[in-house]
């Protein structure tokens, strides 16, 4: 049956024994993996995954929504060869280097105004704990110190990370609620979900109630909160949850009246995803801190940021002795290799018209995601730009949602997988997070395999 040469399937077999063996793989049900037969990537171009047996699947989540010019982006992989000629790393303790500086310089110009500072990580969590130590020191050193200010207020079901500050901040049960008794406390507002808003209340009639909801906190705890950390415009790992209109700027608003920072965490929504180069520039907000990793190296290397203003930046400086330094530093902060990659994906974002590409490629999908809505599983299509969450549901009148053990949004991504396409659910949200570069066509193969795949599935659950 299969043309797979013998000698190739030898080796799929010993590499998946080793797989099985030992590795451990991150949020992964390890014992559902030993039983199935794992796919094993070999190479990648464009749009395009392949695996070592040949066959080729459209990488319809970039990757862990890293991928933004596509796999093996000939300038990209210049940049790194040319950076691999002068050295692979060097510190930025005491030293600096010319990628780290130029890419610094770099992300200050593309960023909302006012973010001057640029601190380097390696994570998306990493530069979530740097905004929150930041934040948390800035108010015990400023020059009118406010020592109370100590707290930190997010949004439910948030999603910030899996490093125990990031957890912090976070409120997805599922992810986080076994960590509880070591995370500090918080306070929470709800999440503007709109389709299952937390308050019961119905869109547009509520008039931002949730909002509201973040007023009344402030104005209890402004005395005691640093910080609001928000995910802008669109809340992916919290499972695709697109805000209204006009949400960010409101918080914005309140951040300001009640003295209080505002982070941003833009690791998902970051560099072109919603179709602006940061989703809070869709609502005119610039935040005092802004965390941004995934897209940032292309998909290329580990590489993160926190961004900040002067005025928080200022409150750290002082003599040696006065002990106001910023004592946080990762041993591969501003790894050259990543620099260099990150300003040739930068640099590739005005040759290519990346922004104008994804608006109108993100105007195609969503005419394109437009027929599914009258799928009987489909319960909610959100989008923002190449950020997009269709939400299943066992009951679309009465938008009951599938039992979590059911494992429904994996029912559909695993049939996905067998007409060459890859998607990885979020609970019962099935996402997609193409590559920015991805084409009308590769938009229409993407989703005329997930409209049969539901509709498959639909059928084998209530046969018509
Ligand atoms: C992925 C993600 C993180 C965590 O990034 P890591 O690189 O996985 O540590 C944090 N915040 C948001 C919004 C993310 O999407």
């Amino acid at each position: 049956m299969s043309s797979v040469p013998p000698d190739l399937q030898l080796e799929r077999t010993r590499l998946e024994a080793l797989d099985k063996a030992h590795l451990w793989h991150p949020f992964t049900q390890m014992q559902g993996w030993l039983r199935d037969r794992p796919l094993i990537i070999e190479r990648a171009e464009g749009c395009y995954l392949y695996d070592i047996e040949g066959r080729r699947y459209l990488d319809g989540v970039s990757s862990l929504w890293v991928t933004t010019h596509g796999h093996r982006t000939p300038a990209l992989d210049a940049a790194l060869r040319r950076q691999l000629d002068k050295v692979a790393h060097t510190t930025l303790l005491g030293l600096t280097h010319a990628p780290a500086i130029e890419l610094a310089a770099k992300l200050v110009a593309l960023a909302p105004p006012g973010l001057t500072r640029v601190f380097y990580s390696d994570a998306g969590s990493t530069a979530v704990e740097v905004a929150l130590k930041m934040a948390f020191q800035y108010w015990q050193q400023r020059s009118d110190p406010r020592p109370r200010k100590t707290k930190f207020i997010h949004l439910q079901q948030a999603y910030h990370g899996d490093t125990i500050g990031a957890v912090s901040v976070g409120g997805i049960p599922l992810f986080h609620a076994v960590y509880r008794p070591l995370l500090f406390e918080t306070l929470s507002a709800p999440e503007p979900y709109c389709y299952r808003c937390p308050l019961g209340l119905e869109r547009p009639a509520c008039a931002m109630a949730c909002g509201d909801e973040l007023g009344r906190l402030l104005e209890a705890h402004a005395e005691e909160v640093a910080a609001v950390v928000i995910e802008p415009v669109m809340m992916g790992a919290a499972g695709m949850i697109a805000q209204p209109e006009g949400y960010v700027r409101r918080v914005r608003e309140l951040c300001t009246q009640y003295e209080v920072l505002l982070i941003c965490d833009e690791v998902a929504t970051g560099f072109g995803r919603t179709g602006w180069m940061f989703a809070c520039e869709a609502e005119d907000v610039a935040p005092d801190l802004l965390c941004v990793a995934k897209g940032l190296t292309g998909g290329y290397l580990p590489l993160a940021a926190t961004l900040t203003t002067e005025d928080v930046y200022n409150a750290f400086l002082g003599e040696a002795g006065e002990f106001k330094t910023f004592f946080h530093g990762h041993t591969y902060t501003g790894n050259p290799l990543a620099c260099a990659v990150a300003l040739a994906n930068l640099a590739l974002f005005e040759q290519n018209n990346v922004l104008e590409h994804v608006r109108s490629v993100a105007a195609h999908l969503a005419a394109r995601l437009e027929p599914l809505r009258t799928l009987p599983l489909v319960g909610d299509i959100r989008q923002r730009g190449l950020m997009v969450g269709i939400e299943l549901v066992a009951d679309r009148t009465r938008r009951t949602p599938f039992p979590p053990e059911q494992l429904m949004g994996y029912r559909v991504t695993n049939r996905c997988r067998e007409y060459g396409v890859i998607l990885r659910p979020l609970g019962n949200v099935i996402v997609l997070m193409p590559p920015l570069a991805i084409t009308v066509a590769e938009v229409d193969e993407l989703v005329s395999v997930l409209e049969t795949v539901i509709a498959e599935v639909g059928r084998e659950i209530s046969p018509a």
